[in-house]
Order: structure tokens, then C-alpha cells, then sequence
């Protein structure tokens, strides 16, 4: 999730570049532009909500590290202090994950009723009141079969569909491993069946993972394909652009193609993320050393959507070159914004063809 969009990097560039005025001499970008620049005030942290989880499935980042083992602080009265002093430094954006935060629904009303914006993250078997009025992102990991070996979780799509069709809190998250790019066109068409909006994960290793899970060099170019082939079939409910299929599915991670600034990955902390952001645990501690949207994660291995929607969005000077990056640079922002943001509606992707990533020198 974005931290600081306009966090201006100190990069440098081989190639002319075009004013940025001449750029949005073009209404739609200039139209585009607008629309999404009022969201740049959003400044995110992030929190584990329960050390528990309902379900266990293979791959799971919580499960790894230490902050599984932090107590759980299950005082209401502690978690409002700490979303006051939280906006008090700054703090915009709650995303509410680890482990299963729909097991503490007195925890999630405290903190939507200080801070109105925000995600929860979910497997979506157990539903969230509809009291709480942040964007709720539901993680699918392939067909029920799949759900079943992989997460030990029976019918789950079926109980996923069944608590969340029809609310408009509701993203779910495909997360395309090695094994499950064949399983996404038979959940894509019940979803869309169902009138649902999905967005699209790319599985990113925990640390000291090397499981059937992780992907290589094939599997990703045959989740780029998948992924751009929904996006064509289904573009109502597929909240993603090209550009989204690209940054998640190259065979650098993010980090090597963007450079991570959250603060696990970048020492400096004069501006944005770096400056900014938290993970907090169960405990309510924090360890600026390992913080990071998706803590355990393994960086070189890491496509994760909501590290992208951070990490992306922060360059966009970088994406200034010339009129089709840009343009899908916009894409991206426009969907990171559909799939966080209530309220904020997906527009038509302004570039349809497929960029390489621009680099800084
Ligand atoms: S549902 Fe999420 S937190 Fe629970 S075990 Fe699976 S991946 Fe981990
Ligand atoms: S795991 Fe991803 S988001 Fe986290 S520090 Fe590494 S590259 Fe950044």
C-alpha cells in the first residue's frame, strides 16, 4: 500500500525526458492525473491483529519469524491509543492482517472508528461485521480442491463467495503460485459469475522457503499470459492493468526493479516509508529492522501486491520518460487505488501494451 507517493527519489536518468506538462497535454492522462493525485496524502502502517488463524496453509509468511510468537494485546482501550498516537504521527491508511483479524472484530470497530481509512487482510471464512467499513481483501490460493491440500480449508471458495458477494468491501486476492496458474480461469468465472471484483497476487516466498509454491522463470511468463488474458475477458470485475501484470511478473523481484523503500530494505529515514512506516505486532511493538508491508518475506523473491502497490507507486519519476509509461504507470496507481481505497472506482486502463519497467542509472 502507498506510503509516499511523492517521495522524490534522488535517481538520474540517460535519456531526455519530455516536460511533465507536456505529458498531461493529453486530457485523459491530465483527467487520469487528477484523479488519482488526490489520494496522495495516504500514509500507511500496518498491524497484526492475532497471533491465531482459523485455517494453516502452506507458505504462510506469518507462520514464519518471531512475530508469531508476540502475545496478543486484546485490550480495546489499548489499540484506540495506540490509532490516536498513530494519527497524531501522521498516519492515514490502517492495513489490518496477521493472523486472522476476523477473529477479533471488537479489535477492527476500534480501529475504523478512529481511522476510517484502511484494508483488512482475510481468508474470508469467517465474516466481518459490515460495521467496519474498511476494504476487505479475501485471499484465494486456487480452486477448492487446491484450498483444501494447500490451506486444509473445505469448500472455501463457496463460504468466501457466500459472505462477501454483493458487499463492496470486497477484493478478492488470487495468488498465482507455480502450481495454480491452470486453476485461475475456474475461480475467475465463478467470481465473475457471482459479480465480484478480483485482483491478482504473485506468491512470494517467506524466507528459507523452496517449496512447490515458488515460482520460476516459467511459471511467471505463464502468469503474465493468464493474467493479461483475464484482464481482456473480464474487465469489470479484474481490478489490474498490463503494467501491473508486468512489475509483478518479471523475473527480477520488486526490490531489484524499484528499490524498496520500506524501512526493512532502505536505511534512510528522512523521507516517506522510510520515515513513516511501522509493523506493528501483536504486542503492539514494533522493529523498524524487520518492517516491512510483508515481514519474512524473502526480498529477492518478492511480487507480493502489497508491496508493489507501495514500492511502484513511490517511483514516479522514474515513469515520466515518455507517454506510454506514464500511462501505465497511472494504470497502476488507478487499480493499487480501486483495490485499497473505498469508494474509489477502477477506471479503463489508459495503456494496453506490455513496457519494461524503466530503470534509474
Ligand atoms: S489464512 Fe493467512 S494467516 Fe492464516 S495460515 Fe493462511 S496465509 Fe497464514
Ligand atoms: S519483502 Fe518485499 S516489501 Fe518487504 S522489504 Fe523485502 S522487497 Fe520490500
Amino acid at each position: 500500500m502507498a506510503g509516499n507517493i511523492l517521495a522524490k527519489s534522488k535517481e538520474s536518468f540517460d535519456a531526455p525526458r519530455p516536460k511533465f506538462s507536456d505529458l498531461l497535454a493529453d486530457p485523459n492522462i491530465k483527467k487520469r492525473w487528477e484523479k488519482v493525485r488526490k489520494y496522495f496524502f495516504l500514509r500507511e502502517s500496518t498491524y497484526d491483529m492475532t497471533n491465531r488463524c482459523n485455517i494453516r496453509c502452506d507458505g504462510c509468511y506469518y507462520y514464519e519469524g518471531d512475530k508469531q510468537f508476540a502475545v496478543e494485546n486484546l485490550n480495546p482501550e489499548d489499540w484506540r491509543k495506540l490509532m490516536q498516537a498513530e494519527k497524531a504521527r501522521g498516519i492515514t491508511y490502517v492495513v489490518l492482517a496477521g493472523a486472522e483479524p476476523s477473529l477479533v472484530p471488537e479489535l477492527l470497530e476500534v480501529c475504523y472508528n478512529e481511522m476510517p481509512l484502511g484494508s483488512i487482510a482475510t481468508n474470508g471464512f469467517k465474516k466481518i461485521p459490515e460495521s467496519v467499513g474498511y476494504k476487505i481483501h479475501i485471499s484465494l490460493w486456487g480452486n477448492d480442491e487446491t484450498s483444501w491440500r494447500v490451506r486444509k480449508a473445505k469448500n472455501l471458495l463457496k463460504k468466501q463467495i457466500e459472505n462477501y458477494q454483493g458487499d463492496d468491501r470486497a477484493v478478492f486476492v488470487y495468488t498465482f503460485t507455480r502450481e495454480n496458474i491452470d486453476e485461475v480461469e475456474e475461480v475467475t468465472s465463478q467470481l465473475v459469475a457471482h459479480n465480484c471484483k478480483l485482483t491478482f497476487n504473485v506468491f512470494s516466498s517467506p524466507v528459507g522457503y523452496h517449496g512447490p509454491l515458488r515460482h520460476d522463470s516459467q511459471s511467471l511468463v505463464r502468469t503474465r499470459k493468464t493474467m493479461i488474458e483475464l484482464l481482456g475477458r473480464y474487465p469489470k470485475n479484474v481490478l489490474f492493468s498490463a503494467y501491473n501484470a508486468v512489475a509483478h511478473t518479471h523475473e527480477k523481484g520488486l526490490h531489484d526493479l524499484y528499490s524498496c523503500s520500506y524501512p526493512r530494505c532502505n536505511p534512510s529515514q528522512d523521507i516517506g516509508l522510510g520515515r513513516s512506516f511501522r509493523q506493528y505486532r501483536t504486542d503492539l511493538n514494533w522493529d523498524r529492522s524487520v518492517a516491512c508491508c510483508v515481514p519474512d518475506t524473502d526480498c529477492p523473491d518478492c511480487r507480493h501486491y502489497a508491496a508493489g502497490s507501495a514500492v511502484v507507486t513511490a517511483r514516479l519519476y522514474r515513469h515520466v520518460g515518455d507517454a506510454d509509461t506514464f500511462k501505465s504507470w497511472l494504470d497502476y496507481v488507478d487499480t493499487y487505488l480501486a483495490v485499497w481505497v473505498m469508494g474509489y472506482e477502477k477506471g479503463e486502463n489508459l495503456c494496453r501494451s506490455v513496457i519494461e519497467p524503466p530503470q534509474a542509472k
